[in-house]
């Protein structure tokens, strides 16, 4: 038996690879990233490709070692140079992000460490960073001390986590579901209804309260259901606000829907996904002269909150969080004991609560590295200089494409605007969505598009950190240019 260890210890000693083949394979890993991001500022937003990838396909997995160079010259050719460049500041569709360099720094050590920061006992410092982030966020949006939250993927497990712990802090259980009632808008992002029904909340009464002509929650009409939904014997336990969504940028009226919620004890959930980070922002006024952190007043008033780092903190994807001021209500819901955890359980002497005792996951990517490495390194100044230039830079759009013919939307309240051409003749939806086409084709700047109300309008969502005022001038030459092209 010694001897057949032995000859197996041989062959999986492979998979630790010595000193001069790491420095060799990170030398050809930096070459690469160096590689790419040489090229980032001029790099396309979108590359529609022929292959479509399936060179990844074709090359199958086998018994024997591949050569790193080989493997990277695919990369480069089947995944990064194909598809939307969501590294690049060309990217303007959905909701960019774009990847901050220490993020991949921050990742790299939690791989190589592979710290375990589920449990206190199994990283107390680990533990600590993830929930320190996790309390600055919560400063920031004005939640008391002593709340917490998770780090989580992305912003729809935030979501998530969020709906199951206001339904058990709520006490729906599944007798009830039938009589509880929600309350959102039809703006509200689609992983908020995903949450809903994998909460086994499906058969729950969905209302969708009217909005103004800002695409913002109606209050008022939000006040008087509730009263009617009580009346009729009801069970209302639950209200969505958006803070900035993801068609238009809009903030719900966080105060008022708060008050409300308070007054008929609802939990008050605020998906801040996209637009929550902009609290950093200091300098920037609304058109009414108010400041813009102003549009989130009343948020602190919310039970919780989800908030993406990989959105408004430029980090690369992977990274999202919901904010609880309950805490005790988060791990009510996701608290579970076992026999063989129990050594890890039972070991807390600070006050810091086990992520994994706030959230489905148990073993996880030891993601709070890839937050705190960048904040520490840059300092919060720039993250607030890069988000209020977004900011600056949607308006700067916003009255630029009107010179140039184009409708648009309302008033850009984020980093969100819409906006369409009206063609001399013919219909306008089928001229957009040709424009869009010919854009996407056209590649140097990728945008996507929204419908609202039957109008296929344009979007510009401006939020990656590498989007400067050459994007924007360079975009609006590209529509210049299409527009004459497509009337002809
Ligand atoms: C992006 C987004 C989400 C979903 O977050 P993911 O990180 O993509 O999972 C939810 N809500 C809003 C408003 C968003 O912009």
């Amino acid at each position: 038996m010694r001897k057949t260890i032995q000859q197996l210890e041989q062959s999986a000693r492979l998979l630790d690879p010595s000193l001069q083949q790491r420095k060799d394979w990170n030398q050809a890993i930096h070459q690469y990233a160096d590689n790419f991001l040489n090229d980032i500022e001029t790099a396309k937003g979108y590359v529609t490709s022929e292959t479509q990838g399936s060179g990844i396909t074709d090359l199958p997995f086998s018994e024997t070692s591949k050569n790193l160079p080989e493997l990277l010259k695919l990369l480069d050719k089947e995944v990064d140079s194909q598809g939307i460049n969501a590294a690049s500041g060309a990217h303007l569709g959905y909701i960019p992000g774009g990847g901050v360099f220490p993020t991949a720094m921050g990742d790299y050590i939690a791989a190589v460490t592979n710290k375990y920061v589920g449990m206190f006992f199994a990283s107390p410092g680990g533990v600590r960073i993830e929930n320190q982030l996790i309390r600055w966020m919560c400063g920031l949006v004005g939640y008391p001390e002593n709340s917490l939250g998770n780090l989580t993927s992305g912003g729809s497990i935030a979501n998530l986590i969020a709906i199951v712990t206001a339904r058990d802090a709520k006490e729906i259980t599944s007798k009830k579901v039938e009589k509880a009632v929600i309350y959102l808008t039809e703006q509200v992002h689609h992983c908020v209804q995903k949450a809903i029904r994998i909460a086994g909340l499906n058969e729950a009464v969905i209302r969708y309260i009217p909005m103004d002509e800002q695409y913002k929650m109606d209050a008022d009409y939000l006040e008087v259901q509730v009263r009617v939904d009580k009346k009729n014997g009801l069970i209302p336990f639950l209200v969505v606000g958006s803070a900035g969504t993801t068609d238009v940028g809009a903030v719900d009226p966080l105060e008022r829907i708060g008050t409300i919620a308070n007054e008929h004890n609802l939990w008050f959930h605020v998906d801040a996904a996209y637009g929550g980070f902009f609290l950093l922002t200091e300098n920037i006024k609304n058109t009414d002269g108010t400041n813009l952190k102003d549009l989130f007043a009343g948020v602190e008033l919310s039970d919780s909150l989800a908030i993406d780092p990989h959105k408004g903190l430029f980090l690369a994807y992977g990274l999202g969080a919901v904010l609880i001021k309950d805490v005790k209500s988060q791990m009510n819901a996701h608290f579970y004991r076992a026999n063989y955890m129990q050594d890890a359980t039972d070991f807390n002497p600070a006050d810091e609560p086990n992520p994994a005792d706030l959230s489905p996951e148990l073993t996880k990517h030891y993601r709070g590295l890839r937050m705190w490495l960048p904040l520490h390194l840059f300092g919060i100044a720039p993250f607030r200089a890069c988000l209020e230039e977004k900011i600056l830079l949607t308006r700067y759009f916003y009255e630029e494409v009107q010179k140039i013919g184009f409708e648009v939307g309302n008033y850009p309240e984020l980093s969100v605007a819409i906006y369409r051409f009206i063609p001399k003749d013919g219909n306008a939806n089928v001229f957009n969505e040709r424009l869009v086409q010919h854009l996407q084709k056209d590649g140097r700047i990728f945008v996507s598009s929204t419908n609202l109300k039957g109008i296929y309008w344009i979007r510009i969502a401006i939020l990656s950190f590498r989007t400067h005022l050459n994007h924007i001038d360079l975009y609006l030459e590209i529509l210049r240019e299409a527009i004459l092209e497509l009337e002809d």
